[in-house]
Formats: C-alpha cells, sequence, structure tokens
C-alpha cells in the first residue's frame, strides 16, 4: 500500500471529519482502519462516488483522482490526467455510474455536430487540437495505476471529443498510441469502450488488429440519421451515413462488438397532442428529418450485421457558452411549447417532457426493434450496465 503521497495524522480527533455524524460527504474511515487518515477526511465534493468501495481502496483512488486540500475543511478536487474520472455531469447518487475512466484523445472535434454537448464546456469546441505532453501525461497516468495497485475499472475513449478523427488521427496518431498503450496496461481495466462517428477510420486493418488485441472491447458506432439530409443539416462535418454503415459491416466482418448510437433521438411527426398545440414540425420552423421509417432502416441494419443493441437518448439543445446560436435558435419554439413557451433547462441544455421521452420517443423505437429481435437501451442505462 502506498501511503507515501500524503502524510496521514496521529489519530482523529473529536470533531474532526473523523466525527462519525459528518460522514455524508467524507470517505468515512479512520486510522484504526490502518489507511491513510489524511486521504479519509478529506470532504468530496460527490462521495457516493465510493459507495460500497473498500475505504483502503477508496483512499488510493481519491489519491488518484483527487488533489490533496490546502486544509480539512476543503473540498478535494479532481486531478487533470489523460485517463481522468468519467464525469457523468450528474451526482453518483443520482445517476450511479461508479468510478470508471474516461481518455478524450483530442480536444475539440472536427465533426462540428450542432447538437453537441461538449459545446457546453470545450472552449472553441470546433477547433479540434492535440493535447500538449498527451502521451507523457499518457504513461505517467498509467504508471500511476500500477503503483497505486488500483483494481480495473472500464474505460471510455472517448466521450468529449471524436477520437477517431481523419484529419487529427493521420497527422498524430494519438488514438492508435494510446490504444497500443493501453494493450500494455490492459489488466487495469475492464470494459473498454471505443465510441465514434468515424467507423470508416476505426475499421481499417490497423485499428481492428489492435482492437482485437483489446478484447474485452467494443464499439459504439454513432449513426443518428439514415439520409444525407439529416447528418449534412446537424453533423455537418461527419463521415457520411454510406460510410459509417461500411464501417459498422467491417468491424463486424472482423468480429468487433459494435452497438449503434441512433443517437440523439430527434422529436418526430405527427406531435402528440398532450405536449404540441400542433403536429407538424414545420410549424416550429423545423424539416422532419427523423422519421420512423429512417429509424426503422438503421435498426434493421443493425440486426442483420449482429450489432449487439441499439442505444438512444433525446435530444438534448446545449445553450451553455459555446453553443451554436443557430441551432439553439432553431430549436426554441419547438422546446418551449411542451412548458408554456419557454423551454425547460437542466445542465445548459433545453429538455424534452420526460413522459413524451418515454412513451413516444423512444417507446416507439423500443417497439420497432423488438421486430427485428434487437436490443434498445438508453444512454444512462448503457453507461451503469457497463462493467
Ligand atoms: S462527433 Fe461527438 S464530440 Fe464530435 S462534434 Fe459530434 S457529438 Fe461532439
Amino acid at each position: 500500500m502506498n501511503h507515501s503521497l500524503y502524510n496521514p495524522p496521529k489519530a482523529p480527533q473529536v470533531g474532526s471529519p473523523f466525527d462519525r455524524s459528518r460522514e455524508d460527504g467524507f470517505l468515512g474511515v479512520g486510522s484504526e482502519m490502518g489507511i491513510d487518515a489524511t486521504v479519509a477526511s478529506f470532504h468530496f465534493p460527490d462521495p457516493a462516488l465510493f459507495a460500497g468501495v473498500p475505504s483502503d481502496i477508496a483512499c488510493h483512488w481519491a489519491q488518484y483522482f483527487y488533489t490533496r486540500p490546502k486544509n480539512p475543511t476543503m473540498s478535494a478536487s479532481l486531478r487533470s490526467h489523460i485517463f481522468a474520472l468519467y464525469n457523468p455531469f450528474a451526482k453518483r447518487s443520482q445517476f450511479p455510474a461508479g468510478i470508471r475512466f474516461c481518455a478524450n484523445v483530442y480536444t475539440g472535434c472536427e465533426h462540428a455536430c450542432r447538437y453537441c454537448y461538449g459545446r457546453n464546456y470545450i472552449p472553441d469546441p470546433t477547433k479540434p487540437r492535440e493535447k500538449k505532453n498527451f502521451f507523457q501525461g499518457a504513461k505517467d497516468d498509467l504508471t500511476e495505476l500500477r503503483a497505486l495497485d488500483l483494481p480495473p475499472a472500464p474505460l471510455h475513449i472517448s466521450n468529449s471529443t471524436d477520437a477517431f478523427q481523419a484529419i487529427l488521427e493521420k497527422k498524430h496518431h494519438h488514438a492508435f498510441h494510446i490504444m497500443e498503450l493501453v494493450a500494455a496496461y490492459r489488466r487495469h481495466f475492464t470494459m473498454i469502450t471505443f465510441l465514434t462517428k468515424n467507423s470508416p477510420l476505426i475499421s481499417q486493418p490497423d485499428y481492428v488488429a489492435l482492437l482485437d488485441s483489446l478484447k474485452p472491447c467494443q464499439v459504439e458506432v454513432s449513426l443518428a440519421f439514415a439520409e444525407e439530409k439529416g447528418r449534412q443539416l446537424y453533423e455537418p462535418c461527419a463521415p457520411s451515413v454510406g460510410s459509417r454503415l461500411e464501417g459498422v459491416r467491417r468491424l463486424r466482418e472482423a468480429g468487433i462488438p459494435v452497438s449503434l448510437r441512433i443517437d440523439p433521438l430527434f422529436p418526430r411527426e405527427p406531435l402528440p397532442a398532450e405536449f404540441w398545440p400542433t403536429p407538424r414540425l414545420a410549424d416550429y420552423g423545423l424539416e422532419h428529418t427523423h422519421t420512423l421509417d429512417e429509424i426503422e432502416r438503421l435498426i434493421r441494419f443493425a440486426s442483420e450485421t449482429g450489432c449487439q443493441k441499439i442505444i438512444v437518448s433525446a435530444l438534448k439543445v446545449p445553450v451553455g457558452r459555446w453553443a451554436c446560436p443557430d441551432f439553439k435558435e432553431a430549436f426554441r419554439a419547438l422546446y418551449g411549447a411542451p412548458w408554456g413557451g419557454k423551454p425547460k433547462t437542466r445542465s445548459f441544455a433545453w429538455r424534452l417532457p420526460e413522459a413524451y421521452i418515454r412513451e413516444h420517443l423512444i417507446g416507439e423505437v423500443r417497439q420497432i426493434a423488438s421486430r427485428h429481435v434487437v436490443g434498445v437501451t438508453t444512454c444512462w442505462e448503457n453507461l451503469v450496465n457497463t462493467k
């Protein structure tokens, strides 16, 4: 056990963070258990992260993920890592994603999807760039994981960028090299999940060989549209629909587990009367780009190619600092109507009513998928169930 990062205090004091009446927000463990009491005394912003984790192991996780606060009354903050703590953008008490890693290989994304949630927190999201000291940072992280002897956890590559962006990857090969690096430290991870729109690239023979060496792993290919019209409108710089379908087919032929993300799901016609006063998208200034027929074609393709499952989530309209202003304005009337005119905002995004999402937007997709004998899971369920 490595306690060298911090100097533990001699003993817990009455009224200190070890006072059990204050256990919520602390690791809730004491020096009598033989662990690093200083780490145990930190206040963590999301204590449910360590729920069910043995206290000595929780302390090691905490040492890896968090900085040491200047004094015990302050909250610990996240350290900067390439293999960073997965951020579900919700407290783990509501979103039990547990401890998992996310490695965002680049910053920003050339695909420039107008609905990209990363626009809420990534400066200049459509200016893709490499990360400084990427390799050294990645190697340092893996060395530290090994030194702390952390138990294996799921790894996600990448959730706030596309790791397989054609221009950056051709120039820097960071996704390729991180796959090689992870292969050398494979035992530190459970399932490795790759999320990309660029199935044409990740299905190339060199990448497939690496995927093969990383099993158990899975590729989630994001393909919301079966028609170029919607793709060009909302994902202007992403690979074409046809090339993504072909990439999925190649991955499956190579025996790589693939899930198809029909994600995000855009509101469809007819808009139900219990939520909207009129049923046509044109009444809100929008085109009907995401028909059930189009979705059924994607589901049929997923079934025929042996994809593991379909992953879905409802369109959230980002309204944060770097959100696409045209996109936001285009969806204002549609997203406002169910709430009396003013869109409902949560975590910097406009939301649809949960009942509409459950019963119509996703419910209808589930019905179609059951006819094609393929499972549907929400993005939320998918993450929680990826172990
Ligand atoms: S591919 Fe993903 S990360 Fe890239 S712009 Fe689109 S939604 Fe954002």
